[in-house]
């Protein structure tokens, strides 16, 4: 079979008086005055339990939109029977059937869902409509379609056969369930990781992050509308340890798909040590956890050029995706012009509710995100070493607002320099510029993690050089661009160390991880 090829889901620009922007502002303020319930999604079962937790904007934290319900360890059990239930079909669908349920997810959200998923966004996570647009609209869209795509080359490709032997690889779902963990910051990512691996046959226990229920809920009724059969894809919420363990204690229990901190991924990791000899198979361990990442300058580069990339690179989303520019290295010649644009830039952003479309910037997901921004914002102001230029205050009495912060320090190991914060604080660290190559190997050996990482310059040995001596400090690396906005399709993304295993979120790589080959040999 031919499938439609995939295309990146254009962008829309919102832009003043374009009836989509209208469009989605009346969803906006649809969704804000309703008291939307998130029940459990077990089987052919929606299930409020009456056990609830609160969604509120953060960017107005008294404003409660919604209340989800929280499983008991009974529910958990009973979405992995159901799971497990699911399993014999849809393993054994064939895959063009399974590709269509997908497709058909993709068609409900770049048409009649849009909105929807971007207002949901906007509201739960507060993101723009830009931030909305590029995740909850087009990169979600992007995972499903091109992962149809990677699928089918994966299953197209055969081993030699020969006259006396007919040599086949038929890709297998894993014998078991997925379990799916996924963070707030992308919608898209919530929707790939239980897609991708239920895509590939497999039935999946998905449990969204608490502060994007707001937008998984949505996810869940574009699936179930698509047909993802009952049980194929389960969504459970609650006590994150309770589900975790009741999941890896499971003997069905198959692998994870992660996306969020380190710290769980690595308990993750411990837990399914501690539960191997339970297990049916070796479970398959994907995750993308955190990440400290750079962008280095050369003084061969265009100070405005650097200035737009630190201030994109670190301040879209209020710095909260796994990409984002959280250090610098800056040449001493050209820091002074680097800084008054770069300060001119931040100064130039409009904060406040994603509500009103000329704000670039809002609130921080929730209150312990913003205590921590607060207590590194304040330790920078004590310390000698440290200096903040711009930004450096904070705001909770309406939302969780912490303004885009720059601190310059004389420590190129200060605190700021490696620890993830995750969240809208820069630090600059400035080199003399004939310590380049010096500066190359501090920036490598600075931190524990190694997700994206920037080099700007337009001197081509300088480059080299820097591609050459960060070759294992990003997973994704980019050379005269900002380090975030990894497209699927074009760049495949994910990174090594304490940033992850790798598995490339949108590549065949990733989806090789869901499946468990059985090669077929056939003599004549
Ligand atoms: N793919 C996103 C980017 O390139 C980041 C994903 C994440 O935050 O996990 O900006």
């Amino acid at each position: 079979f031919q499938v439609p090829p995939a295309i990146n889901e254009p962008i829309k620009s919102y832009a003043p008086g374009t009836p989509e922007r209208e469009s989605v502002l009346k969803k906006y303020k649809e969704l804000y005055n309703q008291k939307t319930e998130v029940p459990l999604y077990i089987g052919s079962k929606e299930i409020k339990t009456g056990n609830t937790g609160s969604i509120r904007p953060p960017h107005d934290h008294q404003h409660e939109v919604g209340v989800y319900h929280k499983a008991e360890k009974t529910h958990i059990e009973e979405a992995i029977k159901s799971s497990l239930e699911a399993r014999q079909k849809w393993a054994n669908l064939p895959w063009e059937q399974r590709a269509a349920v997908f497709l058909k997810a993709a068609d409900l959200i770049a048409g009649p869902y849009r909105d929807k998923m971007n207002a949901s966004t906007m509201i739960g996570q507060s993101k723009t409509i830009f931030q909305a647009e590029i995740d909850s609209a087009c990169e979600i869209v992007d995972f499903l379609r091109f992962n149809v795509e990677y699928m089918t080359q994966i299953y197209e490709e055969q081993p030699e056969s020969d006259s006396s032997a007919w040599n086949r690889v038929e890709h297998r779902p894993l014998e078991g369930f997925v379990y799916a963990i996924t963070p707030f910051n992308f919608t898209a990512i919530a929707g790939n990781l239980p897609a991708s691996a239920a895509l590939m046959g497999n039935v999946a226990v998905w449990k969204p992050s608490d502060s994007q229920m707001f937008s998984a809920q949505v996810i869940m009724e574009v699936f179930k509308e698509a047909g993802v059969p009952d049980g194929v894809i389960n969504m459970v919420m609650g006590d994150p340890e309770m589900i975790t363990d009741t999941i890896l204690s499971h003997p069905d229990f198959t692998g994870v798909h992660f996306t969020g901190s380190t710290d769980v991924f690595k308990g993750i990791w411990s837990k399914i040590g501690e539960n191997i000899h339970n297990y049916k198979t070796y479970p398959r361990i994907v995750g993308e956890t955190g990440g400290k990442d750079f962008i280095v300058a050369h003084n061969s580069a265009s100070p405005k050029v650097i200035a737009t990339a630190l201030s994109r690179g670190a301040f879209e989303f209020q710095g909260q995706k796994c990409s984002a520019a959280s250090r610098t290295y800056i040449p001493k010649s050209i820091w002074p012009e680097v800084k008054k644009y770069l300060v001119e830039d931040i100064k130039s952003f409009k904060i406040g509710s994603p509500e009103n479309f000329e704000n670039f910037f809002t609130a921080v997901i929730h209150e312990k995100s913003f205590d921590k921004l607060a207590k590194y914002i304040d330790q920078a102001k004590k310390d000698d070493q440290a200096e903040i230029i711009v930004g450096g205050t904070y705001d909770k009495s309406k939302g969780w607002f912490v303004d885009p912060t720059v601190i310059v320090t004389t420590d190129p190991k200060y605190t700021t320099m490696e620890t993830e914060l995750f969240g809208p604080v820069l630090t600059v660290y400035v080199y003399e510029d004939e310590k380049f190559e010096e500066t190359l190997h501090l920036c490598n050996e600075t931190s524990q993690y190694a997700l994206t990482g920037s080099i700007i310059s337009t001197d081509r040995y300088a480059a080299t050089l820097a591609t050459e001596i960060l070759q294992d400090a990003a997973g994704n690396f980019y050379i005269n661009d900002k380090c975030t906005g990894a497209v699927v399709g074009k760049q495949p993304f994910g990174g090594a160390r304490n940033s992850g295993t790798n598995d490339k979120a949108g590549s065949k790589l990733n989806l090789l991880r869901w499946t468990s080959p059985r090669l077929i040999k056939e003599t004549f």
